[in-house]
């Protein structure tokens, strides 16, 4: 079943309709001797919210997801390409509805949840479809730390934020050091608690062709949630990262933790590998997946599990709508029975 998932409703509401699909998809398959790891638990963990969700060439929908403790109030940001576009859009659809004009005051809504409710960054890398809006917004930001991988704190400081493209917002680096930013950095492996958010973080190194890029396991109160940066396949990267990540993330699937994943499928499957630079089509994708099945245990351990497909890249050729063809080209070769999810930017979902 793949499921494109608009929502126009608040949270709340969406959250509820989410639980009902659930239920009826479970009572639709009931003859199915296992039921469904993942939609076993109505109780959600996760709220994501997508401020962007393309993987380049059109500014204003970059990547960039919220994501937080649904019983906590500030959210963590995996990557930062658009920001306060996604906010501006999450709010005309209904979405952060518990935030009231009187709360944020004398703030907008929207600056009040730039500010206030965005509580720390995670960049897994310092490609600017994935930095911009961190860039472009620091200026009206509060303080808030920057969670990111030597290579990316590096490239921050040294060639985005070095007075010369743009003033120094950081702790460190060059010149005066305004320091909005504090850039923390992430070691492999090391398990960190992000900011006020009560997640803790995992990051784990991915292949990027020329550019090292990074993954986020999230953890809080036993339930997990996968973030990808950018991504090639580990056979064109000739890199065992991907199969890295795959045998940690399926200790999460064995003891039924892992709520979902946002990975990217940036080029539908016509594309070349040779064409790739350092990303996925559905093809890689699926045959990924299938690593990790093989690591999680007997029948169909994925099924049901949210995938959420991120980092589309437009197509500017009359008539070809790249996210079908990507939504088709999956669903088509879906044997691991996830569920595939595009989100749009300003959708909100629990997981
Ligand atoms: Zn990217
Ligand atoms: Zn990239």
């Amino acid at each position: 079943m793949f499921l494109t998932y608009v929502s126009t409703q608040p949270a709340s509401t969406a959250s509820k309709t989410s639980s009902k699909k659930r239920s009826n998809r479970l009572f639709n398959v009931g003859l199915v001797l296992s039921f469904s790891l993942y939609s076993s638990l109505v109780a959600a963990g996760f709220e994501v919210v997508a401020l962007g969700v393309d993987g380049g060439v059109s500014d204003g929908n970059l990547t960039s997801y919220l994501i937080r403790d649904d019983s906590q109030p500030v959210y963590l940001a995996l990557d930062a390409g658009s920001v306060l576009p996604g906010i501006a859009k999450a709010l005309d659809k209904g979405n952060f509805s518990d935030i009231t004009d009187e709360m944020a005051a004398p703030l907008t809504r929207q600056g009040y949840i730039f500010r206030q409710r965005i509580n720390s960054y995670f960049i897994s890398h310092a490609h600017l479809d994935h930095v911009s809006g961190l860039i472009i917004g620091s200026p009206e930001d509060s303080k808030k730390t920057i969670y990111a991988s030597a290579d990316t704190i590096d490239v921050l400081r040294n060639y985005y934020f070095n007075w010369r493209v743009w003033p120094n917002f950081t702790d460190s680096g060059s010149g005066t050091r305004l320091g909005t930013y504090r850039m923390q950095l992430v070691r492999p492996a090391q398990s960190l608690s992000l900011g006020l958010t009560r997640l803790t973080g995992e990051m784990y190194p991915l292949s990027h062709d020329k550019s090292p890029s990074s993954m986020l396991l999230i953890t809080s109160n036993n339930a997990a949630f996968a973030y990808f940066g950018d991504t090639g396949p580990d056979e064109i990267e000739k890199s065992k990262n991907l199969d890295t990540v795959w045998r940690k993330l399926a200790e999460k699937v064995k003891q039924q933790q892992l709520k979902g994943m946002i990975i990217e499928v940036s080029y539908p499957n016509e594309v070349d590998d040779g064409k790739l630079y350092g990303h996925m089509t559905p093809k890689w994708l699926l045959k990924e997946l299938k690593n990790l099945e093989k690591y999680s245990g007997e029948g169909q351990p994925l099924k049901g599990l949210p995938v959420i497909i991120s980092h589309i890249k437009p197509s500017f050729q009359q008539g070809q709508d790249v996210r079908k063809v990507i939504a088709a080209e999956l669903e088509q070769g879906n044997d691991t029975g996830v569920d595939f999810i595009l989100m749009d930017q300003g959708d909100s979902r629990r997981f």
